[in-house]
This record gives structure tokens, C-alpha cells and sequence, in this order.
């Protein structure tokens, strides 16, 4: 078979339709209905406290950090107190040993030492200060608490919530896989590994990514068009949205703010149909699924997200590499194109090990409509180690790239598109605009991976072209971060005791504060930070 016919057939096998997209989105709003009843479902719909609204006027220095799949970041947000402020950032990709190993304060260890880095790099004066007077001083309480960093911890792994700066993990998601850490207040783990190191910084609140998006995101909205769901396509994939009350059926344990009759729900949406009661499956995605770390969970994310999308194409690649006849990366077909040379694949190449080949050459690979295709061919030889792959070689990649990641955008859509559906904003004339606030390198790196949401959202019954010339799909870029530091912020305000339970203790705290924040035009032209602002006022957390 001509190799690109070989490819199409490979392709085809990721082909979404209109019906099965369709079908999902029922599946998909029965699955959220489920989990709003009761625990224990596919979805875990977990109920958060959102209220308040800052009023621009907060002073301070304040960390936040984000545990993503892939990368740890660190960043601290100076609020000067006239609705200015500024932010600096750094990254750090997280070891792969450290996300699996047997203890986990192995990797908190390692989460703390890269706060202790950024305050040596960014705020040294400041920092030498703290460390000097809490040197001086026996017990963490000794010292003044405005002395002391207060640091907003986003976490992007399934949490019960018990209090603003206390949750529970459930379970890892993404690759991780450090049984110690389940169950464990993930908080207390890194606070205990920057305790080690006597870092005056204290872990005053946890946000989950997609709320901190949500917030971030909702603020520059403004007014009507405020924002209804933060989803993120990241390492991972999750969505929180807006629900109502009423349709929370299972109970929603302590106090809450019963006035707006609504509350963020964080879904966890990467385990929608782990049963599979829907889900297109290909044999590679069940050989992806046999060998991860979590076999039979996750499986929305496993065909979605960043930390997939690569070792599926891989996966793929490599079953017509090595099937009898096929001529792809091997010498039979670059001996009649224009590249004279042969092809080879070093015996290292990514194409040969687990997670080997990274999702961001599947950009690559969309970006690349030349007729030489000569940035695909490069970096296959660059990043894939397969020297001089031809123009046939580099077609058939991109074939099959383009057709996982295009099943990954239609699928991406059916939670998109359940969620504007359960909004009952598509129906509702008043509202002009449903808003979606995204963040993560897979949403705003992969060429068209809106365009093409949006296209299949065209496509689902209920939505149709009215429906999606009303959704708006925006980057919240690094929301999630910004809006941990200011959540640090409130919560540093209210923090004379962090064991009174949050809902009574945060109402009260938010109720105090005006709701006029007098930001808006100025933060909606301050691209990423804008949300700074917003989120200070917005809460989550749960209580047990
Ligand atoms: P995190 O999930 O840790 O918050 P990101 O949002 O940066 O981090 O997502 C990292 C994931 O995105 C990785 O799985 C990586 O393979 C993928 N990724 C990184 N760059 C690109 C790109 N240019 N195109 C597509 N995917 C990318
Ligand atoms: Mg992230």
C-alpha cells in the first residue's frame, strides 16, 4: 500500500463524527447529572465556595505556585494598592522520578527548594530579612505573621477540600503515581518540606487550576459577560463551571453563600466515561491505557490532553513502522525523492520508548502546510532523532498527527459543549455571550485547536450556528497562578486562626468587603495579569 494510503487508513481510525460527537454530549451531560447526585461517580463534580469581589486597594507581596502535570512554577505578584501590580515567573520542568516515587516528600522537597531558589533569585533583600528575624526566633508563630510570605498553592490533581489551605489528595492523575501523598493534605506536605528549610513562607490557600482559571478569566469578562467555565488542555484536561444550587442534589457539606444560588463546580472531567460507555477507543489508545500508571482512569483525558496526544501518534507511528510492507522512515522510499541520502532511525530515537515522542511536535507537524513540509522534517530529525526523513515520511506523520489531534479538539468540544448546554445560557436571550476562559500549552500552542472546538461545537444538535456564534472561547494565560497569589491575599487577611472551618469564617470575611472593584478597563488591557484582581475575592474550597 502507497504510504500515504497507509496513513489515511491509520487516520480514519481517529475520525469523530457528527453522530458519535452528538451522542457524547447526551452521555456527557447524564455523566455530570450522576455526579451532582452522589459520590463515587465517573465525573466527581466537587462543590467549591465562590463569593466576594476585591476592591483593588491590597497591598503586598504575595507567592503563588502551580504543580501542573509538566511544570512546576513559582511567581510572585507585588499589588501596589492602586490597582497596578507587578509579577515575576519562573519555571521548572518537574524531574520524572519525582512523580513517581515511593515517598512524597521527595517531590514537595523538591517544590520547596525551587520557592527557596526564587526568593534567593528574585527577592533576595526581602528574603534574607525574613530568614534573619525567623532565625532569631524558636517557633513559626513567634514571628509577626506580616513578616511572612503567604503563598497561594494551585494544585491541579483531584482534591477534597477541608479548609482554604487544607485538602485532601483523592487520587494522581497525569502520570504521578506517589501512593504516599493519597489521602494526605497536600498543603501540610509542602508546608512540612519548607519548614525544613526555614523559608518564611507560609501556604495560606490551594485553588485548583481550572477555578483559579475560571476567576481569572470571569473578571476580564466584566459585568453580564462574566465567564462560565475555566477549562484547561494543559498535561491534562479538567473543567470548572458555574452551577446552580438547585441542581446540586448531593449534599454540599457545611455553610455556604445560599444568596447567589450558585456555586463553581470543579468536575474532573479527564474521568468522564472511564467505564467507556461511549469513548472511541483505538487499539492504541487501550495499549497507551494497559501501560500507564492508571489503567482504566482518566480515559477522556488519556484522548485529549498534552501528556497523550504524542505517545497515542507514537504508538500509531510505530505499528506501521514495524508492519511488514510499510516503507515509512525506512530507505525504500527516500531512494526516489529529492532527498539523496538515506533515512535512519537512531536506535534512541523518542519513537522507541514510553512518552518518547512530546505533543508539541504534533504542532509542529500542523503548522508545517509547505510543500517540503522542511520544518516537520527537521524536527523530526531534531527531536525524533530520524535523519533525513522524506517528504512521504513526513506526509504520513502528519496524517496521523493531525487525525489524533483533531479527534482531541471534537472531544474537547463535547465538555465545552455539554457544559454551554447545562448554562442554559444558549437558550437564555438575555445573555448575549457564554464566556470560556482556557489556559494550557496543548489549547494555546496547537495550531487551529479552537477553531477546530468551535467547528464541532457547530456541530452538536443543540448548539448549531446560533448557538456557537454565542460562545467565546479565551486564553487565560498563567490565570491560574496569578490568581493563587491573590486567594494567598484574602486568605492572609482573614488568617487569625486557619483551623476555623472555611464557609462561616470566609462568608463573613468576604462580606466585608465592597463589591465595587473600579478596575475593570484598566486590568482588561493588562493581558495575562488581568485577573489578578478578581480573583482575590473568589473562594474555593471545601469543607468536611
Ligand atoms: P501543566 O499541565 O504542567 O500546567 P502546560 O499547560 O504547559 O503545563 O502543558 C504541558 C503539556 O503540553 C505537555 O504534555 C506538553 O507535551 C504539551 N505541550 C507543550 N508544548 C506544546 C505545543 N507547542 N503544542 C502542543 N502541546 C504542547
Ligand atoms: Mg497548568
Amino acid at each position: 500500500m502507497a504510504l500515504a494510503d497507509e496513513a489515511k487508513r491509520v487516520a480514519a481510525q481517529f475520525d469523530f463524527t457528527d453522530a458519535e460527537l452528538n451522542a457524547h454530549v447526551q452521555e456527557f451531560l447524564k455523566q455530570m447529572g450522576e455526579g451532582l447526585e452522589k459520590d463515587g461517580t465517573s465525573m466527581s463534580q466537587i462543590p467549591t465556595y465562590v463569593t466576594g469581589v476585591p476592591n483593588g486597594t491590597e497591598k503586598g507581596l504575595y507567592l503563588a505556585v502551580d504543580l501542573g502535570g509538566t511544570n512546576f512554577r513559582v511567581c510572585s505578584v507585588t499589588l501596589n494598592g492602586d490597582t497596578t501590580f507587578n509579577l515575576t515567573y519562573n519555571k521548572v520542568a518537574i524531574p520524572k522520578e519525582l512523580m513517581v516515587t515511593d515517598k512524597a516528600s521527595k517531590l514537595f522537597a523538591f517544590l520547596a527548594l525551587q520557592i527557596e531558589n526564587f526568593l534567593k533569585e528574585h527577592h533576595a533583600e526581602h528574603f534574607e530579612s525574613h530568614r534573619r528575624r525567623r532565625a532569631t526566633i524558636s517557633t513559626a508563630s513567634g514571628y509577626k505573621e506580616d513578616e511572612v510570605f503567604h503563598l497561594g498553592f494551585t494544585f491541579s490533581f483531584p482534591v477534597q477540600q477541608r479548609a482554604i489551605n487544607k485538602g485532601n489528595l483523592m487520587r494522581w492523575t497525569k502520570g504521578f503515581d506517589i501512593d504516599d501523598a493519597v489521602g494526605k493534605d497536600v498543603c501540610a506536605l509542602l508546608q512540612t518540606e519548607i519548614d525544613k528549610l526555614k523559608l518564611p513562607v507560609k501556604v495560606a490557600a490551594l485553588v485548583n487550576d481550572t477555578v483559579g482559571t475560571l476567576m481569572a478569566r470571569s473578571y476580564t469578562s466584566t459585568g453580564a459577560n462574566r465567564s462560565t467555565l475555566g477549562a484547561i488542555f494543559g498535561t491534562g484536561t479538567n473543567g470548572a463551571y458555574i452551577e446552580k444550587t438547585s441542581n446540586i442534589k448531593k449534599k454540599i457539606e457545611g455553610e455556604y453563600d445560599e444568596s447567589t444560588g450558585e456555586m463553581v463546580i470543579n468536575t474532573e472531567w479527564g474521568s468522564f466515561d472511564n467505564q467507556l460507555n461511549v469513548l472511541p477507543t483505538t487499539p492504541w489508545d487501550k495499549k497507551l491505557d494497559t501501560q500507564s500508571v492508571n489503567p482504566g482512569f482518566q480515559m477522556f483525558e488519556k484522548r485529549i490532553s498534552g501528556m497523550f496526544l504524542g505517545e497515542i501518534t507514537r504508538l500509531a507511528i510505530l505499528d506501521m513502522m514495524q508492519s511488514k510492507d510499510s516503507t515509512l522512515f525506512s530507505d525504500d522510499n527516500s531512494s526516489h525523492n529529492d532527498w539523496t541520502t538515506t533515512t535512519t532511525v537512531a536506535g534512541q530515537s523518542g519513537l522507541y520508548k514510553q512518552w518518547g515522542l512530546d505533543t508539541a511536535i504534533m504542532s509542529v507537524a500542523a503548522a508545517d502546510n509547505t510543500p517540503e513540509l522542511s520544518s516537520l522534517r527537521q524536527e523530526l530529525e531534531k527531536d525524533l532523532n530520524i535523519y533525513t526523513p522524506s517528504l512521504e515520511d513526513a506526509h504520513a506523520f502528519k496524517i496521523v498527527a493531525d487525525a489524533v489531534a483533531r479527534r482531541a479538539a471534537r472531544l474537547s468540544a463535547v465538555a465545552i459543549g455539554a457544559i454551554a448546554i447545562q448554562s442554559g445560557l444558549l437558550k437564555d436571550p438575555e445573555a448575549e455571550v457564554i464566556d470560556i476562559g482556557v489556559d494550557g500549552s496543548l489549547v494555546e500552542h496547537y495550531p487551529f485547536f479552537r477553531d477546530m472546538i468551535y467547528e464541532a461545537l457547530r456541530a452538536i444538535d443543540e448548539i448549531g450556528i446560533q448557538g456557537v456564534n454565542k460562545i467565546r472561547i479565551g486564553v487565560a494565560k498563567d490565570g491560574s497562578g496569578v490568581g493563587a497569589a491573590l486567594i494567598a491575599l484574602v486568605a492572609a487577611k482573614m488568617d487569625k486562626s486557619d483551623d476555623v472551618p472555611l464557609a462561616t469564617e470566609v462568608k463573613r470575611e468576604l462580606d466585608s468587603i465592597p463589591a465595587e472593584t473600579g478596575l475593570s478597563n484598566m486590568a482588561m488591557t493588562v493581558g495575562g495579569l488581568v485577573g489578578v484582581a478578581a480573583v482575590a475575592a473568589l473562594w474555593w474550597s471545601r469543607q468536611r
